[in-house]
């Protein structure tokens, strides 16, 4: 062993990783290689039995009283404003709101266009990021049907005070779990608090199936979101062909084409399996980026409270710029230099042309969000990441702020 090894890190002349680390590859292992190829043999491609056991399995995971599988998170909240007659193209009216945080996927907010309601957006707690109860307070009208809670990062938002609100005023609760598997808020898994939960499986999120989604709750909703995922069919595809079916069905809503296959639940239902040993990974990455910043001026490390349990989707770091001599874009550039990806999460949606000019947002329309915003980057967080990657990154931040500390 030479004297350099035995040095702490901080000790060692910096030196950049030679390739890219990417910011979120996926984590596929040859379990979920052989489930698929097994699927791709078994005659059975489209939803049919491995999605129904996918609900089943899921559904039990997350104790809610029903799941259905759907091909993406987003089709799981258009489903819930669908089935809970919100807006003028679900039965309900064009002034009917939802309040949802500005700091989120556009997604969370598309859906309320979709059914031709109203959204309105909110400012944040800049402890969390999570949408502030106190603004959805101050934003609730007579028109107001429902709140759509983001668990942004994987850290669940105080949903106490806002059930409260919820049962004052007679609202709906969708939350959008697109982060947050499996987190806990009060000791409560999130997908079984409020009325409904859409779950998202997307290539990036700690369980994919690559595109993917699950929508559990309350089964007045879900049975209703089950039917319109599929044409507004009366009957299960899989069994009209299937030799215990019948070739009858009956069109009673003009639905959607949702649904989950085969292929994308035996990913599921392998991840689902490894779920619990990918997360202790990213529970030990998380806490090794905690104690390599906690004590540096330049940056703030994510916060979790004490009354939540952290899904850890999204590591994101936060600059005290007034520390730095750049800026957060430099700061992500001067990383990718140093051969480490990393990602922003999110654009306010109300910086975005369309929600912008339709509604005559300024950045300073939610000045938390706006601010928080300027100063955030997301390291790579994910169960793939080794030992020597994990030391990548915290090398590269800590060598950026010491080459641009003021
Ligand atoms: C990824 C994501 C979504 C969308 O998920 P899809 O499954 O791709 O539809 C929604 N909301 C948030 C907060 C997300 O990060």
């Amino acid at each position: 062993m030479t004297a350099m090894n035995v040095l702490p890190q901080a000790l060692r002349a910096y030196a950049p990783r030679a390739q890219f680390l990417p910011f979120s590859p996926p984590d596929i292992s040859e379990e979920e290689i052989a489930a698929v190829v097994d699927t791709l043999r078994s005659g059975w491609i489209s939803a049919g039995p491995k999605t129904k056991q996918f609900e089943r399995e899921f559904g039990a995971f997350i104790g809610s009283e029903a799941a259905l599988s759907l091909n993406s998170c987003t089709a799981g909240l258009h489903l819930a404003l669908v089935a809970m007659g919100i807006g003028a193209n679900a039965g309900g009216s064009a002034s009917d709101e939802v309040i949802t945080t500005t700091m989120t996927f556009c997604s969370s907010v598309n859906v309320i266009e979709h059914v031709n309601a109203t959204p309105v957006l909110v400012d944040i707690d800049p402890q969390t990021l999570n949408l502030d109860p106190a603004a959805v307070e101050r934003a609730i009208t007579p028109n107001t049907k429902a709140i759509i809670v983001v668990h942004i990062a994987g850290h669940p938002a105080e949903l106490a005070p806002l059930q409260d609100l919820a049962r004052k005023h007679d609202l709906r609760i969708i939350e959008d779990a697109a982060h947050a598997v499996p987190a806990r808020y009060e000791g409560q898994m999130i997908g079984n608090i409020g009325d409904v939960t859409a779950f998202s499986f997307y290539a990036t999120k700690n369980l994919t199936t690559g595109e993917g989604g699950m929508l559990t709750g309350k089964a007045e909703y879900v049975d209703k979101a089950r039917l319109y995922s599929s044409h507004g069919m009366n009957r299960d595809a899989w069994k009209r062909y299937s030799a215990s079916g019948s070739w009858f069905y009956e069109v009673v809503a003009p639905g959607f084409k949702y649904n989950m296959n085969d292929m994308q639940a035996a990913l599921g239902l392998t991840q689902l399996a490894r779920l619990e040993t990918m997360q202790q990974h990213r529970y030990a990455v998380a806490a090794r980026y905690n104690a390599a910043f906690a004590d540096v001026a330049a940056l703030q490390t994510p916060t979790a409270r004490a009354n939540v349990q952290h899904a850890w989707h999204l590591y994101i770091l936060r600059l005290n710029l007034e520390a730095l001599t750049i800026d957060r874009a430099r700061f992500i550039d001067e990383l990718k230099e140093r051969n480490i990806g990393t990602s922003v999460h999110f654009i306010p949606v109300h910086l975005h042309p369309y929600y912008r000019d339709r509604y005559g947002y300024t950045p300073d329309s939610f000045p938390v969000a706006y601010g928080e915003f300027q100063r955030t980057l997301s390291l790579p967080l994910r169960s793939n990441l080794s030992e020597g990657d994990i030391e990548d990154v915290i090398g590269a931040v800590l060598n950026v702020v010491e080459t641009f500390g003021r």
